[in-house]
């Protein structure tokens, strides 16, 4: 009987290799990872027969179940190389964090913290304090405080100041941001009435003026974040809308959504409407994301008078969206980053990459070219092209920057190009630490503006896996 070859799961945890398995990953994992090849093998000899038996050689099956065993611990979340050309790509994460804040996590995530406890008192005290003084600086508010996310942000400003009442909103404000997240649906989540006014492309101050009512709680701007109205356009500034919702006694909130800090003209960028800028042209409360153009972890930052504020920290709803001690350390360290904004360029991540020169972009693409073509040589051309990056998560939209990328072209038949060039960006995927890139025409580009750990790039291409040179798909 041939099944007797097979050697008994005791014997198999019995050898060397396998007993070195058990120290590193565990008794329990080392059992059914033997389990589960026995019984493979099993199948294997019961349908194929003997030619199948050299699988059962016991040097065989402990390679096997060191190899499940890696598999399965591997994490499914992993490093990435972002080259999509795409800076803040939500797919991929949003903003890459400077090291003295993956610092700030760390020591936070290992240890216990003063989250909402007072060293001075020794009593409970507020988690928002950490950050509120700073925030309140850097925006010019009279109080801030943080949730999970800006979708959460908005969510509980709508809840908690306009839950079955009216809030004004233009039309050519009511988006989809992606996600499922539209704004006249939060609004219905919220519990409030949705008054559309104006146009789609015009909106004047007098739509507002006629909008606001005895049932208004709250007038909104919403940044329409991810598209542009152009051509015959009207829409009214902060500035003149604050003084109407103030004559009327109603509040004006901004969903800034990107949510600059600082003025990133100075860095060469266009000009995207600050925190401070909105609470000075006289907005009552503003939200943003932590992660956007900000830099920082995933978080939706509230910040504006101080009666408003307070009575969204009483909702009951904060707590459930409430931030831990790792978003708080994050966001803490990334802020007082801000507070040096001769360096924000060279430490901040985002605004590196935002910034970085297409002539510096150029030269690392000319010091990669031959390297990348080398192990491509007969399956892909690689040139060097100019292309846009762009912010992305609907940051500066309409702004593209320019930068070079290493194109693909994979050889042979025009007709399976399309084949070809999916299999050339699985062989990318693939990689230890996986390349995105971008496909369009049949061709893989990879954007290098937000290319850093060069050498980590470099050193793993001679693991890149394609055989589809002599066996196209
Ligand atoms: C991105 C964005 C949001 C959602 O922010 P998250 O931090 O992703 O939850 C809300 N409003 C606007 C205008 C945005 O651009």
């Amino acid at each position: 009987m041939i099944l007797a070859a097979l050697p008994s799961i005791d014997r198999v945890l019995m050898l060397g290799p396998v007993e070195a398995l058990i120290a590193q990953y565990g008794r329990a994992a080392v059992v059914a990872a033997v389990r589960g090849e026995v019984d493979r093998l099993r199948t294997m000899l019961g349908e194929q027969g003997e030619a199948m038996l050299a699988e059962a050689a016991p040097e065989r099956i402990a390679a096997q179940v060191a190899a499940r065993l890696q598999s399965a611990a591997a994490p499914t979340l992993k490093r990435v190389f972002n080259l999509s050309g795409t800076i803040l790509h939500t797919n991929l994460g949003r903003a890459m964090m400077p090291r003295e804040v993956a610092e700030a996590i760390a020591a936070a995530a290992t240890g216990a913290v003063n989250l909402e406890f007072d060293l001075e008192t020794g009593k409970r005290d507020d988690r928002d304090r950490h950050l509120e003084s700073v925030l309140v600086r850097m925006t010019g508010a009279e109080k801030a405080t943080v949730v999970n996310n800006n979708a959460a942000a908005v969510l509980l400003l709508l809840n908690t100041l306009a839950q079955r009442r009216e809030v004004v909103v233009s039309r050519g404000e009511l988006i989809e941001i992606g996600g499922e997240f539209r704004m006249p649906e939060i609004m219905k989540r919220a519990g409030c009435r949705l008054v559309e006014v104006g146009t789609t492309n015009r909106t004047h101050l007098r739509d507002y003026a006629e909008a606001i009512g005895p049932r208004t709680a709250l007038v909104m701007k919403v940044h329409p974040s991810n598209f542009e109205i152009v051509g015959f356009t009207k829409s009214v500034d902060e500035a003149a809308l604050s003084a109407l919702a103030r004559e009327r006694g109603v509040p004006l909130a901004c969903d800034l959504g990107a949510g600059a800090l600082v003025d990133f003209r100075r860095w060469g960028l266009p000009y995207e409407n600050t925190a401070a800028a909105m609470i000075a042209a006289g907005v009552d409360l503003v939200t943003f994301s932590g992660d956007k153009l900000l830099g920082g972890p995933q978080a939706g930052l509230i910040a504006g008078r101080g009666e408003l504020v307070e009575r969204i920290n009483r909702n009951p709803l904060k707590r459930a969206l409430r931030v831990d001690k790792l978003r708080v350390a994050a966001l803490e360290a990334t802020l007082r980053i801000y507070s040096d904004p001769d360096r924000l360029a060279e430490r901040l991540p985002v605004l590196r990459q935002m910034s970085r020169a297409a002539a510096d972009i150029e030269v690392q693409a000319q010091r990669l070219l031959s390297a990348l073509a080398q192990p491509l040589a007969g399956i892909a051309a690689v040139t060097i092209e100019k292309c846009d990056s762009q912010a992305g998560s609907g940051s500066l939209p309409s702004e593209r920057l320019p930068s070079f990328a290493l194109a693909l072209r994979p050889c042979g038949e025009a007709r399976k190009a399309t084949a070809r060039v999916e299999a050339l960006s699985r062989a990318f995927r693939s990689l230890p630490v996986p390349v995105i890139g971008r496909v369009s025409d049949g061709v893989l580009r990879f954007d290098l503006r937000c290319l850093e750990d060069e050498q980590r790039f470099l050193g793993q291409l001679e693991h890149l896996r394609l055989n589809y040179g002599t066996t196209p798909p």
